[in-house]
């Protein structure tokens, strides 16, 4: 027993330093949506985002393989919006598929006279109910200014846990269904408003394409630019404070 508890506690201790300080570093550096954690957090993080690597099987499409660098950083962001919620939110899958940059998406749709429309669409990312998470990866983060991919992602992989992605994840005890409702919904429509309207817009005008993107965008902001969408969303900004368990807008030092 002495034996496995001392195995245990070394794991425990040896277990960030396992990937170089200056890795760990140089990617905690280049992701500005980890300034509200405090030491604690950031170490908790660190924990999780290496058991994170140790469940999910990474692939690199079209040529590609995503470096250390790349699997820790995707571990990191993807491991932000659960830190509070724990792993298990992530349980039932395994793959991540990574693409050096943007993809193609062939889209088949059968559109309201039963007519088939084929089509390939752009796409930086993709969920599917049960199975891997399509990302792509930018060397250079000024490629994808104002979005964050794997959060993108993640968020989808939260608000499935509830079936059908409508872009409200199983709330936790103690939140209220209809307040988050309330909040989502108002803002949706006003955004929409915005949209249509061609008005600059804090969030990516892909939000406006349903729901459950307004909700992934929303989540990409919470961690992002958590003051933007405050400012603009303040209620959204609340239920997502309760739902993700942090608030970004208050940088710990
Ligand atoms: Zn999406």
């Amino acid at each position: 027993m002495f034996a496995a508890l001392f195995a245990r506690f070394f794991q425990r201790t040896d277990r960030t330093a396992s990937v170089a300080a200056s890795l760990w570093q140089a990617v905690e550096a280049s992701l500005p949506c980890l300034a509200h954690l405090n030491p604690e957090e950031r170490q908790a993080l660190r924990e999780m985002a290496l058991d994170f690597l140790d469940h999910k099987v990474f692939s690199g499409a079209a040529d590609f393989e995503p470096d250390n660098f790349a699997r820790l950083s995707i571990a990191l962001q993807a491991c932000l919006p659960v830190l509070k919620l724990g792993l298990e939110a992530y349980a039932g899958w395994r793959g991540i598929i990574v693409y050096p940059g943007d993809f193609i998406i062939p889209r088949r749709e059968v559109d309201e006279n039963g007519l088939l429309h084929e089509y390939e669409e752009d796409a930086l990312g993709e969920s599917w109910d049960g199975g891997p998470v399509v990302l792509s990866w930018f060397d250079d983060p000024a490629d994808y200014a104002g979005a964050n991919v794997v959060i993108h992602e993640f968020a989808h992989k939260l608000d499935m846990l509830a079936g059908e992605p409508d872009g409200m994840p199983p709330l936790h005890a103690g939140m209220n269904v209809e307040a988050w409702r309330e909040a989502f919904d108002a803002a949706y429509e006003d955004f929409c408003q915005r949209v249509d309207a061609e008005e600059n817009t804090e969030l990516d005008p892909y939000a406006a394409e349903h729901p459950a993107e307004f909700f992934a965008v929303a989540s990409e902001a919470f961690f992002t630019a958590p003051d933007e969408l405050f400012r603009d969303y303040p209620a959204v900004y609340r239920q997502l404070a309760a739902f993700y368990r942090q608030d970004p807008r208050k940088a710990t030092p």
